[in-house]
């Protein structure tokens, strides 16, 4: 039986074990935060467990964001030099940037548009490959798709610019994702939660599409009950480094108390939380934060009964996911996810009064689309009580990273991550893309996510 050890047990490493599991190999992983069925406080998490209880998966879900950094002429807006509040991305304090996080904004803008359709035409056909991946898990693993993880199918898109609609109805047709595009009077009937938003002319137009939510918290402790015992779990335990026994091939891995971890193969995949560790890879100083805010407010009646990706083009709170769930004490909740916060290479590097300015643009999002449930959670204090964040871990070309390394024993050493928007919804096609790697095969993502591409 061959042994690989994982670093990260985020959603990437975590369907990553069960896929190696599945296939007959002996898996242990190494996380620094907690147990996430521990329920320690959120800020000791990364960004699957950190943040919200809710994560979708649609064919469109990661992107290439760099559309966003252009004006009308092609020429950049220096999004990532702008404050939030000056309508950029910036949330690291100002005057904080290093020499390597300049480059990394410097690298992001000057993605040409004929470069960056290319990068969104793979990453969508990471999507296409995890969402069949997706179903035959749903198949396999229903453990992990009932009700106590929030399974809901289907995701209903939302727009409140008529243009940008039409934009994405064709777009979605492309990829095959639409079911029904909906006039605001159709969204009316069909989702009386909705009816105060298509009335006063907020929603345009929307598109129910294929996809599902999950209650990823829910999620994760399913998943790690599963895997226990078969996978070994060591909490609370940092992997300082890996030992180089000459560039490009690793002796083992470092932990934080100077044991070495060393024979079979390596999955490090630490998120946007572990830049250090990556050092000696490509793949260092690649991955860089890009943190996103949460409320989680009431479903209140007339309830919403299926999540929503709501688009407002030029609103700081741009994209808005909403997940249904269920509070502790049973009670209907909806978890609202939103913004992008550049942080750099410190996922802790927050100009506080910044990350307010998303906090009120996502406030204001769920007062333009649920008018009663803002009332609600406003004189209940939800929007102070709920305030989540999480860093998502990106990368400059918007692809994710696939980095394949040696070991002094025969193995590989493989790096996983920056997959900005998608990191939940791309997990099963990396887990594929690592056995595949450890079988010596190739695999599409290995070209497609090179960190040197
Ligand atoms: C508002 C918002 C909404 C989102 N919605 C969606 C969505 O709907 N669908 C979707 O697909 N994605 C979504 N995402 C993105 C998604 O949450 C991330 O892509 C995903 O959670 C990243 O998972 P990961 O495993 O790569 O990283 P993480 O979850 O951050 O896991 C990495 C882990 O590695 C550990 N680690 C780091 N360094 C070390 C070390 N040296 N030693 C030991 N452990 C280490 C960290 O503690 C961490 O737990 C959203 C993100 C945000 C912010």
């Amino acid at each position: 039986m061959q042994t690989v050890t994982l670093v990260g047990a985020g959603i990437v490493n975590l369907i990553t074990a069960l896929d190696l599991v599945r296939h007959g190999y002996d898996v242990a992983v190494y996380e620094r935060a907690p147990d996430p069925r521990a329920g320690a406080d959120w800020t000791a998490y990364g960004c699957t467990r950190g943040g919200g209880d809710g994560r979708m998966f649609t064919l469109t879900e990661a992107d290439s964001y760099h559309n966003r950094s252009w004006h009308a002429d092609g020429t950049s807006n220096g999004l990532l030099n702008q404050p939030i509040s000056d309508h950029g991305w910036l949330v690291a304090k100002a005057g904080s940037l290093t020499e390597a996080e300049r480059r990394w904004a410097d690298a992001f803008h000057g993605v040409p548009p004929e470069l960056a359709q290319t990068y969104n035409d793979d990453i969508f056909a990471v999507n296409r490959e995890a969402g069949e991946l997706w179903t035959a898990l749903i198949d396999a693993e229903p453990a992990l798709f009932g009700a106590d993880t929030g399974y809901t199918d289907g995701v209903l898109r939302l727009f409140t610019e008529d243009d940008y609609f039409r934009w994405h109805v064709a777009r979605n047709e492309r990829v095959g994702a639409t079911r029904r595009v909906l006039t605001p009077g159709r969204i009316a009937a069909g989702y009386p939660a909705l009816e105060a938003a298509c009335s006063d002319g907020t929603i345009a137009g929307g598109i129910e599409v294929v996809g599902f939510t999950v209650n990823v918290h829910r999620f994760v402790t399913r998943l790690v009950d599963l895997l226990e015992p078969e996978v070994r779990f060591h909490w609370n335990t940092e992997v300082a480094r890996i030992r180089w026994a000459s560039p490009g091939v690793a002796a083992g891995l470092e932990l934080a108390s100077g044991d070495l971890v060393s024979g079979g193969h390596c999955v490090l995949s630490p998120g946007a939380y572990g830049n250090d560790l990556l050092r000696g890879t490509a793949s260092y100083e690649r991955i860089q934060g890009m943190l996103g805010v949460w409320f989680t407010v009431p479903n209140v009646e007339p309830r919403l009964e299926h999540s929503l990706k709501i688009a407002r083009k030029g609103h700081r709170a741009e994209e808005t996911n909403v997940t249904l769930a269920t509070a502790a004490d049973g009670e209907p909740v909806l978890v609202c996810g939103s913004g992008y916060g550049w942080t750099g290479l410190r996922p802790g590097n927050i100009d506080l009064a910044e990350l307010d300015v998303l906090y009120d643009s996502l406030e204001d999002t769920i007062r333009r689309f649920f008018p009663a449930t803002h009332a609600a959670a406003h004189d209940a204090g939800t929007f102070t009580t709920s305030r989540r964040l999480c860093v998502r871990p990106w990368t400059a070309s918007c692809l994710g990273v696939f980095e394949r390394l040696a070991t002094t024993t025969g193995g590989r050493l493989i790096v996983t991550g920056g997959h900005n928007t998608g990191g939940f919804a791309q997990s099963p096609a990396i887990a594929e893309a690592v056995r595949a790697a450890l079988e010596g095969r190739e695999h599409s993502m290995h070209a497609r996510y090179a960190p040197t591409r």
